[in-house]
């Protein structure tokens, strides 16, 4: 995710999140659920999967992606994980649809 789209996300926004403890790299479905600005700087983002709501975790930006997913060509966690896309993943509707 770019800064500018990382810095712009608020509370609730829907995201997909590469989970960096699961060998295969696999998206998960998560919910925006912290956002503290800082300026100048990439905003401290928190999220919840839909997997596991109790935990919050801070992912890395780069490890983040906008729904509905488009793909990103510059993630070599997509690369990595090109046959474990979450079919969820390219089907949710941004929040407010
Ligand atoms: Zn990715």
């Amino acid at each position: 995710m770019l800064e500018f789209q990382w810095n712009a996300l608020r509370t609730g926004d829907r995201v997909v999140v590469h989970d960096d403890a699961d060998p295969r790299f696999g998206l998960h479905d998560a919910t925006v659920s912290m956002v503290r600005t800082r300026f100048p700087g990439a905003s401290e983002i928190g999220v919840r999967c839909d997997d596991r709501p109790s935990v919050m975790t801070r992912p890395w930006r780069h490890a983040v992606h906008l729904v509905p997913l488009e793909g990103d060509p510059d993630c070599w966690r997509c690369s990595a994980s090109a046959t474990n896309v979450s079919p969820t993943a390219v089907s949710v509707a941004p929040a407010g649809s």
